[in-house]
């Protein structure tokens, strides 16, 4: 994919925030700290137009980012991040679902959890609610540079077990650059292109 344009278009904390044209959309999804910023900007080829955080979960939104004028990522809250209230986490919650659920211009969803580790509870039950939702869910296996290349594949085997999904998992690197072309081709197979 080429990148022609990438813009942060609408943070939307309500729904009437969300932006109107109706376009194709990318959700990313994943606990705090998994890397979904620094995938973001690596997938749109931008320094910072994501924010890599060093304080985990700051992200507080939704934040829309409009691609080429003709499809939408959508950075999802990181979940699992303690030291926010359970208010807190209540609202993002429920932020995240009324999206999820509601939102028609979804087309996938891609759920990201760290490489290195098993998945964690939340991992896991939020994986279950995203199956249901009955739209596309991939998985994206964060920071695979810090494992060897030769432990993927039983990373990828305990990823899928744990999560006891039918969804498709995707080794990336965003820091070496690694796998981002086949997230691309998902994408682009979304968008018939
Ligand atoms: P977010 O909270 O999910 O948005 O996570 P960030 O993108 O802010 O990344 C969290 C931390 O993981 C940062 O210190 C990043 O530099 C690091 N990180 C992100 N992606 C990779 C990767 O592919 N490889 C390695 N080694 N580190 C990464």
């Amino acid at each position: 994919m080429i990148i022609r344009s990438a813009d942060l278009e609408a943070t939307a904390v309500h729904p009437h925030q969300w932006p109107k044209p109706r376009l194709p959309e990318f959700a990313f999804l994943g606990r705090s700290n998994v890397g979904k910023s620094t995938l973001l900007n690596r997938l749109l080829n931008r320094k910072q137009l994501a924010r890599v955080s060093s304080q985990p979960g700051k992200t507080r939104q939704l934040n829309f980012y409009l691609v080429n004028q003709a499809f939408r990522f959508v950075d999802l809250p990181g979940y699992g991040y303690a030291a926010v209230s359970k208010q807190e986490r209540d609202r993002f919650a429920a932020m995240i679902d009324r999206y999820l659920n509601d939102r028609d211009e979804l087309c996938r969803i891609f759920h990201l959890v760290d490489i290195r580790h098993e998945p964690t509870k939340d991992d896991v039950a939020v994986h279950r609610a995203l199956l249901e939702l009955g739209v596309p869910v991939s998985v994206v296996a964060t920071k695979a540079d810090k494992i060897g290349r030769s432990h993927v594949p039983k990373h990828i085997k305990v990823i899928r077990d744990i999560l006891r999904t039918p969804a498709d998992i995707w080794p990336v690197s965003a820091e070496k650059r690694e796998g981002l072309e086949e997230l691309w081709r998902v994408i682009e197979g979304d968008l018939g292109a």
